[in-house]
């Protein structure tokens, strides 16, 4: 019933001719129809981008965006800025920009029912790190965050939102949290999303596990019940890597 969304954060890699030639290179390989894939790109791209995806499979996202539509803030990027340029979906409090940029729950909040207001799709991330997953507060701490960032969505638009668990620990180290593990925590979530709206809206939302996924261990993720994709960051950044995720 929910779409698998198998989505690759590029972070901050890749010049926009290097883009191109990726979405060039996959876009005839990627046959699993079944299977949303999305490319989550740095704004510079997204409009060349948005060009050579056309026709093809390949949804985009940018990877932020600011909460107001304009206004004195410099460096940043608006909803209606990625709108006018056709972007589908945006990533949302991803836990780089909550250590590194301030994000807090509040602007993931803020951000989210923004992105929705301008029908873009955000993705959510929550997750915790290593110090709250050896303490046990795992649980508590992704409640939390989803709690939050539902805060005065409402249940019709709830169900457009992605979540992506991404525990802390496992981005970009190689450690992956196992298949089990993931499952375990991503059914919690959607046991907070059930109380918060109700089993209809739970059962609709998709959510995605991120953290050192690579050609190699999606099957095994996907094949968890309630894990419907993945959010992926170094392995996507190779084409062939790229297909092979999304053709699971
Ligand atoms: P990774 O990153 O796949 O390189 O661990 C995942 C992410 O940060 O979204």
């Amino acid at each position: 019933m929910r779409k698998p969304i198998i989505a690759g954060n590029w972070k901050m890699h890749k010049t926009i001719k290097e883009a191109v030639e990726f979405v060039n290179e996959v876009k005839d390989k990627i046959n699993n129809t079944d299977v949303e894939a999305v490319i989550c790109a740095p704004f510079t791209m997204l409009t060349e981008l948005k060009k050579a995806t056309e026709g093809t499979n390949i949804k985009l996202a940018a990877q932020n965006m600011h909460f107001e539509e304009n206004g004195a803030f410099t460096g940043e990027v608006s909803p209606l800025m990625l709108k006018e340029i056709g972007i589908d979906y945006v990533v949302i409090g991803h836990s780089e920009r909550r250590q590194y940029f301030n994000e807090t729950d509040e602007t993931v909040n803020k951000k989210t029912l923004k992105a929705i207001e301008h029908n873009i799709m955000p993705i959510v991330c929550v997750g915790e790190t290593l110090e709250e997953r050896e303490t046990d507060k795992t649980k508590d701490v992704v409640k939390v965050q989803v709690e939050e960032a539902f805060k005065s969505v409402s249940s019709e638009d709830a169900k457009k939102v992605v979540i992506a668990y991404e525990p802390v620990w496992a981005i970009g180290t190689g450690k992956t949290a196992s298949s089990k593990d993931a499952n375990d925590v991503i059914g919690y979530i959607r046991e907070v999303i059930k109380n918060i709206y109700s089993e209809d809206v739970s059962e609709e939302v998709r959510i995605q596990y991120g953290g050192s996924v690579k050609p190699s261990n999606v099957e095994e993720i996907m094949n968890e019940d309630d894990i419907d994709g993945a959010l992926v960051g170094g392995a996507s950044l190779n084409p062939a890597d790229y297909v092979e995720l999304v053709n699971f």
